[in-house]
């Protein structure tokens, strides 16, 4: 099989006048993993429905291996869907419900014997064969769901939030599966959730969307370490962000001001000096008492513990550094629980190093944070 590769031009949907997709460029290579991230309601599903032809765009293109495919019905464009509610026949068995569609397009007896054994071999499926949906398991019908789509051989495979039925354990193994699979059969898959451990565990690119717009577009570690926007920076992990200006840039080593103190930054050339805000990944700080020597070249932001939360693997200790909220900073508990050694209403600097400070954008769309950077506010 071989991937089919999409274009987006200027994508635009609206329901009963209020707009639900409004202009989307995007480039989706062959063969790639690409999903679409996004918070409930910001476009996702409906951008997945108007390349697989359930919905027909208001205006804007949509491009398969250079054709405009905008005209085309569902069945005559070289895609399929598989959807979160499994959709399986519930009175076939798991052979006949991924032989279904090969029948229908009257393919030869022997191929079907061969493709539709060597899809239920790729989902590790075929001991099941005999049985029905409704004696498998959520994680078993979702298998047998994507071998039916898989049998077909589409160009494209559009998965709408395929593992949002299941627990997260089994989230977790479909997950590692659904990306194994992919490499095997190499077919574009275009991925639409809003759980942003999923987009960064299985894609080669994510495209951020935001009240039906794209806010970024890029493989997991440039979206996750160089967020483009605020709006990025909140929805992918826990971020700490804070208005700031630029003062100045001197070929990419900024200066800002930010939370009443001065803070070096790593940036852009292009990065100009005025009003922006900045995102601190709490991984990237570390804490110390106000005694200890602040190594050169790092910042030093001082506060007050405000709050420790145990999680487990790490402790989040919030810190009040005068912004409107706390400075949260996770301390790997390599020692156990008691690593982080701080305690409400200690003293500590946080310190980190110039290139864990990011300059963005401003978002237009409202920043969704980690609700538990909000537990502790400081003064306003
Ligand atoms: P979710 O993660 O909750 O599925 P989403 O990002 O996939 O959200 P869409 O389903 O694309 O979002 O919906 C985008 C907007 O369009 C929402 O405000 C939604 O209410 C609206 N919408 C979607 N489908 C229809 C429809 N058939 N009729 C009216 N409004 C719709």
């Amino acid at each position: 099989m071989t991937g089919g590769a999409i274009r987006l031009h200027q994508l635009a949907k609206a329901f009963d006048g209020v707009p639900a997709v409004t202009g989307i460029d995007l480039d989706i290579p062959a063969g790639q993993f690409y999903s679409l991230l996004g918070a409930s309601g910001c476009g996702k599903t409906t951008t997945l429905r108007m390349i697989a032809g359930f919905e027909k765009p208001d205006s804007g293109s949509i491009e398969l291996d250079g054709r405009d495919v905008a005209q085309d019905p569902p069945h005559k464009r070289p895609v399929n869907t598989v959807f979160q509610t499994y959709a399986l026949f519930p009175f076939m068995s798991v052979w006949d419900n991924v032989a279904f569609g090969l029948r229908y397009q009257k393919t030869p007896k022997q191929d079907i014997k061969r493709r539709v054994g060597e899809a239920l071999d790729l989902v590790r499926m075929h001991e099941f064969a005999k049985r029905r949906p409704t004696q498998l398991s959520g994680g078993q019908q979702q298998r047998v769901a994507l071998a039916r789509a898989l049998v077909l051989q589409p160009r494209v495979l559009l998965l709408d939030e395929p593992l949002g039925a299941l627990d997260a354990k089994l989230r977790k193994q479909l997950q590692l599966e659904l990306r194994a699979v992919q490499r095997e059969v190499e077919i574009t898959f275009v991925y639409v959730t809003h759980d942003q451990d999923e987009a960064l565990t299985m894609s080669d690119q994510i495209a951020v969307l935001a009240e039906g717009r794209v806010e970024q577009v890029g493989p997991p570690q440039e979206i996750y370490s160089a967020p483009a926007t605020t709006y990025v920076a909140g929805f992918l992990g826990a971020a700490n962000i804070f208005d700031a200006e630029v003062l100045e840039n001197n070929d990419g080593a900024a200066l800002c001001s930010a939370l009443g103190t001065r803070l070096g930054a790593t940036v852009d050339t292009s990065c100009r000096p005025g009003p922006a805000a900045i995102v601190i990944r709490p991984e990237r700080v570390t804490l110390q008492s106000p005694d200890d020597p602040v190594s050169p070249g790092h910042n030093a932001i001082r506060g007050t513990v405000a709050q420790v939360v145990y999680h487990g693997a790490s402790t989040q200790v919030h810190v009040d550094v005068g912004g409107p909220t706390a400075l949260v900073v996770d301390v790997p508990n390599r020692y156990g629980p008691g690593s982080a050694a701080y305690d409400a209403g200690m003293p500590a600097t946080c310190v980190c190093s110039t290139d864990a400070v990011r300059v963005l954008a401003r978002s237009a769309a409202a920043v969704i944070k980690d609700p538990a950077a909000d537990l502790v506010a400081g003064p306003v």
